[in-house]
């Protein structure tokens, strides 16, 4: 049985490490570094009570199996991660590590042997705080790290490179965390939503069908320079004019979608002076949605109203595809499995979309995924009040071990 208050009095433990004195600058946990040693090792500590066995892979990725009837066989994993943003709060992450942790601590007490191999994985450097690099445990896991990755710097100049070996692993090793395709029968992460959906609709346990993926685009609209007072608006080929006229437009196109999101993050004007006509402005576009065509159809209406704008305002408009993370599914037979596991509790769930990548993403391409989200006050997250009710991550927990069993039961039907 999953012990709600044990789940709460570990998320309270670990959220002391790394916190500053004052609670509004909140926890500060990065990757290789003293805070995520004294973690793992408290992540160690509540493990091996759940009776698992523990090791870091090559990364430093921290793992606790609890081995089944069938060892040889691929194993059910849950994992997410123990590191923070500057200054984030207590749930996100922590939360899915130590609710996989007491998966495996209720599976021991209630005598219950799965038929499948049990993993509880730690991802390192999930939130990319010190070198800048997202999931990097999880990218080195599914083989996806890039090469260059080894020498990024963190703020203080030190090499990611060197903070692998002063924490005594092998740089040129790393890779031989990875795990092969297949060798996993199924992926399980619970996180906090880190948005409202739960909360305005006041139900406990979201169950994720898919996780948008970015495409990241630069927009430079070129037109005519000239001075603000002395050009006559009808004659102007104004790029700051179309560039408002086709945020507008991305807007509404977006909105009118169902899941995709549409974020215009920075913007520059050239030359910038108050009183000319810029020669050119440029914006970025975040576009995001679970479902590959529905973002493809959000890039072609945006594409169309930049030709009409080019035609309206005399201006060139170039639309640069800076970076793509393809949308990952979960697992269909998942979803339904913690749909009926939510069910068989009592416990109400909802069909929803991740907007955030997670760990899970990377592993989509070695195993098959599921995810759960539980509530987050107001939608906060990677800041100090970051906050998820005890009760709702105990019903996230139940729900997760009640899919965990019964996905292990169907494994082998
Ligand atoms: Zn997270």
């Amino acid at each position: 049985m999953i012990k709600e208050d044990r789940l709460w009095d570990h998320l309270m433990a670990l959220a002391k490490i790394g916190a500053s004195k004052e609670p509004k600058e909140g926890i500060t946990r990065l990757a290789y570094t003293k805070e995520d040693d004294e973690a793992k090792a408290l992540v160690t500590k509540y493990m091996e009570e759940a009776g698992m066995e523990v090791r870091q892979d090559e990364v430093g990725n921290l793992i606790g199996k609890r081995p089944g009837k069938s060892p040889d066989e691929p194993g059910i994993m849950i994992g997410s991660h123990l590191d923070t943003v500057f200054q984030g709060g207590k749930f996100d992450g922590a939360l899915g590590v130590l609710s996989g942790v007491e998966v495996a601590h209720a599976l021991q007490e209630e005598g219950h042997q799965l038929n499948r191999n049990l993993e509880v994985v730690a991802f390192t450097d999930e939130e990319g705080a010190r070198f800048s690099t997202g999931m990097l445990g999880s990218q080195v896991v599914t083989g996806k790290l890039e090469a260059n990755v080894l020498d990024k710097k963190d703020q203080d100049g030190i090499l990611y490179r060197e903070a692998l070996q002063e924490k005594g692993f092998d740089p040129e090793k790393i890779h031989q965390a990875r795990r092969e395709k297949g060798s996993i029968a199924a992926y399980l992460e619970m996180h906090i939503e880190q948005a409202v959906q739960l909360e305005r609709k006041k139900v406990s346990v979201g169950i994720v069908t898919g996780i948008a993926g970015p495409r990241w685009y630069r927009f430079t609209v070129k037109g005519e320079s000239g001075h603000a007072g002395s050009t006559p608006m009808h004659m102007r080929k104004d790029p700051m004019s179309a560039a408002v006229k086709l945020m507008q437009a991305i807007e509404e196109i977006v909105s009118a979608r169902e899941n995709t999101v549409g974020t215009v993050g920075q913007i520059e004007a050239k030359p910038g002076g108050i009183n000319i006509i810029p020669k050119e402005v440029i914006f970025t576009l975040d576009l995001r949605d679970s479902v590959d065509s529905e973002r493809m159809a959000a890039e072609k209406a945006i594409k169309d109203k930049v030709k009409r704008l080019e035609e309206d305002f005399g201006v060139k408009i170039a639309m640069e595809l800076l970076h793509n993370l393809d949308p990952v599914l979960c697992d269909e037979k998942i979803v339904d499995t913690a749909e009926e596991s939510a069910k068989e509790l009592g416990i109400e769930s909802l069909r929803m979309v991740s907007g955030a990548a997670h760990d899970a993403m990377n592993m989509a391409s070695i195993t098959s995924i599921g995810m759960l989200f539980i509530p987050s006050f107001k939608g906060l997250s990677h800041r100090p009040d970051e906050w998820s009710d005890k009760k709702d991550c105990g019903n996230g927990a139940k729900v997760l071990y009640q899919t965990v069993k019964n996905l292990d039961r169907k494994m082998f039907i």
